[in-house]
């Protein structure tokens, strides 16, 4: 098995970028800028850039005002002591920025996800040396190369958001928080997903 898990919404059960985009960009932010995003005119990382280029706070002043809000999803912690036992290698996906995973998630835990700078505003970027074609999707390109890495392991995914149905339909199974949007997403478009709200009930059920 090869497990691949979105951060926000999945691991946390809040999504970081959600809450400092209500507090610290326009607040019409969902208005303004997630129509081209769902429409996919805009593609997840040039959505960050365009909200946390609205922010000039630093991490340290963001995390203290998100770690009071933020809490992991309940089994997290068994689930990763569980993938390093059976040898599944556990990899985190992401979309959202490098130093609040690095923040919330345990250490030694590999993750793959936005790089940010802050230069007067946040820049945010995929990191070069992913080398992700125009066009392709990142998390969808971070799979593909651990398949090349681990060949003939299923790809399990667990995932909440808009940004993991392309991730989803090329997973070998699919693992959806209930009630999330990659739920209903998974459903509409004939994805077969899992509906879980803990981790300690996805292991019952990959075991
Ligand atoms: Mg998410």
């Amino acid at each position: 098995m090869l497990i691949l898990c979105d951060f926000d919404g999945t691991i946390t059960e809040q999504d970081v970028t959600n809450l400092i985009w209500d507090r610290h960009i326009r607040p019409d932010w969902r208005e303004a800028l997630l129509p081209p995003y769902r429409a996919g005119i805009v593609s997840p990382p040039e959505l960050m850039a365009q909200g946390y280029g609205e922010i000039s706070a630093g991490a340290e002043e963001l995390l203290d005002f998100v770690r009071p809000q933020v809490n992991l999803r309940r089994g997290f912690e068994p689930f990763l002591a569980a993938c390093e036992s059976r040898a599944w290698p556990f990899r985190v996906v992401s979309q959202g920025l490098d130093w609040y995973l690095r923040a919330f998630l345990p250490p030694g835990v590999t993750f793959h996800c936005l790089e940010a700078e802050l230069k007067g505003t946040w820049q945010v970027r995929v990191p070069a040396e992913v080398g992700l074609p125009a066009g392709q999707d990142y998390k969808v390109w971070i799979m593909e190369g651990l398949r090349r890495e681990h060949p003939s392991r299923p790809a399990v995914f667990f995932g909440d958001g808009t940004n993991d149905l392309p991730i989803a339909r090329k997973a070998d199974r699919v693992f959806a928080v209930a009630g999330s949007m990659l739920e209903r997403l998974c459903a509409e478009h004939g994805v077969p997903a899992t509906s879980f709200t803990g981790f300690d009930e996805a292991l019952d059920a990959l075991s």
